[in-house]
């Protein structure tokens, strides 16, 4: 019976502890028995009472973690984001000696950085004090993968991120602390704790605390009578937010390969499943798309959704009708992809974003021509380009901006599961980059 209490040992919010922690704590209770008959203090306790070494085990369980949970919709962090100045405020156990501003800022930035690198919790709670670099301006976040043993990746993070994280290095260093927590970012406050830096139960109960305090969250859509959808706050835990960061970078396009490496998985196969689009939303996506097709002039080109799936195949800016270059998957462009001014190009609204950053590659690969003092001939291409890409997105905007605000929701609905659909496909089209980790030092 005590055995299987341990076995059964729950948290607060009800979620079974994990197993290690169970097998933890039940090996620490047969210490505590063991060191009570050797002291005498058990003689009166059944010499029965003992373990059985085969039985009364608790079994390792490795559950996937990266299949644990769902994603906190986008939608639910921007509400928890207006209450910020909540979070850490109703907490102070283990944080006593802490001014209630440092507290706060302590939680605000854990926060921060879980919600916005998708690391997991026990690599927030253990960053070390320095994790920042900067390479070319670009903010960096030095962590590392416990689970797979790969130490001092880094992950390009945004400046908005780093100053956060720069904000509570400056008040941390102005914090007496214990002393063995000196190398971690978020260290432990209190010297009667085993880890040098806050335990990632922490910083989950601090999080469950705060969301069961918040006023209702409402979910995405609305029931059969129209009112909008509770969210069920017992979503909102720590791992959580690795969930959402993969998904907003799926949702956003971002190339399974590319997403791959971001959140350091082993295997493509872990990654992919953030891209799943059921065969009915694609479907319903290009239904609605291929009504706002245009061509390499930006002039509406509507075709049927099965004439824009059989005839068009997807290429990095737009879609591609060139027969040969169908067939072949979009791999045999005659022309080197100079979608702009060709007769085949086929853009839609989905290509929006994809199209904006190929004009301010084409600006960049401008001013380099100048700067070398390439022949005329060069940039008078690459002006070109951005042009006729100008017009695409010029006309495009401005067929948008006519339609009706429901329209265009639905529209950029589509355009999202559009983009998510072919960023799941396991082949790079577009050239995103992330920073490579460099060797384990
Ligand atoms: S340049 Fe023309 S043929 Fe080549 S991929 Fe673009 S649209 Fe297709």
């Amino acid at each position: 019976m005590a055995v299987e209490a341990f076995r059964a040992a729950r948290k607060r919010d009800g979620t079974l502890y994990s197993s290690s922690f169970r097998r933890s704590l039940l090996g620490t209770f047969f210490q505590l028995i063991a060191y009570g008959r050797r002291c005498g203090t058990l003689d009166d306790l059944a010499g029965t009472f003992t373990r059985v070494p085969v039985e009364h085990v608790i079994s390792v369980e490795e559950p996937n973690e990266d299949f644990i949970g769902k994603a906190i919709p986008e939608s639910v962090i921007r509400q928890l984001d207006t209450h910020l100045d909540t979070l850490g405020t109703g907490n102070t156990y283990g944080c006593r000696d802490i001014a209630p501003d440092a507290r706060h800022l302590l939680y605000r930035t854990m926060y921060t950085v879980l919600r916005d690198t998708g690391r997991r919790p026990l690599e927030i709670v253990s960053l070390s004090r320095d994790c920042l670099e900067t390479h070319n301006g670009q903010p960096t976040l030095i962590w590392d993968n416990h689970k797979r043993k790969r130490h001092r990746r880094r992950l390009p993070i945004t400046t908005s991120t780093a100053d956060a994280i720069r904000t509570w290095q400056a008040c941390r260093d102005q914090l007496h602390l214990p002393a063995k927590g000196d190398r971690y970012l978020f260290p432990s406050l209190t010297p009667l704790s085993d880890a040098p830096y806050i335990s990632s139960s922490y910083l989950s109960d601090a999080l469950r605390l705060w969301a069961d305090a918040l006023p209702p969250l409402h979910a995405e859509g609305t029931d059969s009578r129209g009112q909008r959808l509770l969210f069920d706050r017992s979503l909102i835990y720590p791992y959580a937010f690795r969930h959402s960061y993969a998904q907003r970078h799926a949702d956003a396009g971002t190339p399974v390969d590319v997403l791959r490496e971001l959140m350091d998985h082993k295997s493509i196969a872990m990654t992919q499943r953030y891209y799943t689009v059921s065969l009915k939303r694609k479907s319903e996506a290009v239904a609605k798309l291929s009504a706002h097709v245009l061509n390499q002039h930006g002039h509406p080109s509507p075709s049927s959704s099965t004439a824009y799936e059989m005839r068009t195949v997807a290429v990095p800016y737009g879609g591609c009708t060139e027969p040969s270059n169908v067939k072949a998957g979009g791999q045999a462009c005659p022309i080197r992809f100079q979608c702009a001014g060709c007769g085949f190009y086929r853009p839609d609204p989905s290509y929006l974003p994809a199209i904006e950053q190929h004009i301010n590659e084409l600006r960049a690969d401008r001013e380099t021509a100048l700067a070398m003092g390439a022949a005329e001939f060069v940039t008078t291409a690459l002006t070109a380009q951005i042009t006729a890409y100008q017009q695409v997105i010029d006309r495009m905007h401005k067929h948008l901006g006519s339609l009706p605000a429901s329209e265009r929701a639905q529209i950029e609905e589509a355009s999202t599961v559009l983009r998510k659909a072919r960023a799941g496909d396991n082949h790079t089209l577009l050239p995103l980059t992330t920073v490579r980790p460099k060797d384990p030092q």
